[in-house]
């Protein structure tokens, strides 16, 4: 990875709001080879055809105008970003791009243990994994597949490869994963790794509902019944609230955004495997670049409609239930 750069470039992707962004999260795929219920809706998607997605000098050609504009975070996603042949390709270009300090990727970990060590070399040093539950038949239970020992190999093999930064990603879902919270607490003690719980979201036919919502305040309960947790100060825009446990070398984070939202300081924006931007997780409105790029767009093109979809960024989500109500992508066609 190249020097850090001086920031000496100025951020011009400020929304309404006067949020600076800096950080890009690019979907690389709408396929996935787990059925997560909270992800995937039940009935499925229809997958995207392989010319409809972005090729990798289309996201580079994206991203590298992000970058120039104040981006110097992209976090690949998916669907599952390994879903995609030759991914450590495409990590590879995007780590030429000057001004872009970190690359990271948000996986499954069950293509990992193979891939680890040739994506860390292409340029990625932030890793984050989703991994809901220990248990072999809850783990089926809820991804429709046996695959719990490939993501344990996975986990293991990031951790051996030397990832600057590994985090275990918990949808924390009430009546189902709670008796686990501890367990996930104790499996990063002795290592370097974080541990974050997200409170359950409503996307797209994912069942939920606000009963399954177990909150930040009820799992730090759980946890500080137990432990000693110590607040750790963070960036204004982090969406995590973390905390070191005394005793422990593994860190534990919360994200809340269903009990205490964090969108004032909100510095992301989305890019879709399929070239739209989402200015806004929840907000089902988009810019549609893939067919403008395609058709011959220039680069002040490609800015503008950048710029238009951060001028439309709401300030803050709705409340829980009316973005259960919205038409919005489903989290396997957003990459979260
Ligand atoms: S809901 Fe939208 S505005 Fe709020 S933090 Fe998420 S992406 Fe940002």
């Amino acid at each position: 990875m190249k020097a850090l750069v001086p920031e000496t470039r100025m951020n011009t992707l400020v929304d309404g709001f006067g949020r600076k962004h800096t950080y890009l999260r690019i979907s690389v795929t709408d396929k996935c080879n787990l059925r997560c219920f909270y992800c995937m809706p039940l009935e499925g998607i229809v997958w995207k055809r392989r010319e409809e997605l972005l090729d990798f000098e289309e996201i580079v050609r994206v991203a590298d105008i992000f970058v120039r504009k104040g981006i110097d975070k992209i976090r690949l996603t998916g669907g599952e970003p390994l879903m995609r042949r030759d991914l450590h390709l495409l990590v590879e270009m995007l780590s030429k791009l000057e001004g872009l300090n970190t690359i990271a990727m948000t996986t499954n970990a069950t293509l990992l243990a193979e891939n680890a060590q040739r994506l860390k070399d292409a340029g990625i040093t932030q890793l984050n994994i989703s991994i809901d539950s220990f248990k072999q038949d809850r783990f089926q239970t809820l991804t429709g597949r046996d695959d719990l020992q490939r993501v344990m190999r996975g986990i293991e093999e990031a951790q051996r490869v030397g990832f600057s930064q590994i985090k275990l990603n918990v949808v924390a879902i009430a009546g189902v994963n709670e008796d686990e919270i501890i367990d996930f607490v104790d499996y990063v003690k002795d290592t370097r790794m974080n541990v974050r719980f997200i409170e359950f979201m409503p996307f797209r036919d994912n069942d939920w509902n606000v009963e399954r919502v177990l909150t930040y305040a009820e799992m730090l309960k759980m946890i500080g019944e137990k432990f000693q947790l110590v607040p750790i100060e963070t960036e204004p825009s982090a969406v995590a609230k973390d905390f070191s446990i005394v005793g422990h070398s593994g860190t534990v984070s919360f994200i809340t955004s269903m009990s205490e939202s964090f969108c004032s300081t909100c510095n992301r924006i989305r890019l879709t495997a399929d070239g739209s931007i989402k200015s806004c997780l929840f907000y089902p409105a988009e810019v549609s670049l893939r067919d403008r790029i395609r058709a011959g767009a220039t680069d002040a093109d490609i800015e503008e409609m950048i710029m238009y979809s951060l001028g439309q960024k709401p300030e803050a989500h709705p409340p829980a239930e009316e973005i259960a109500a919205e038409h919005n992508r489903s989290m396997i066609e957003i990459g979260g």
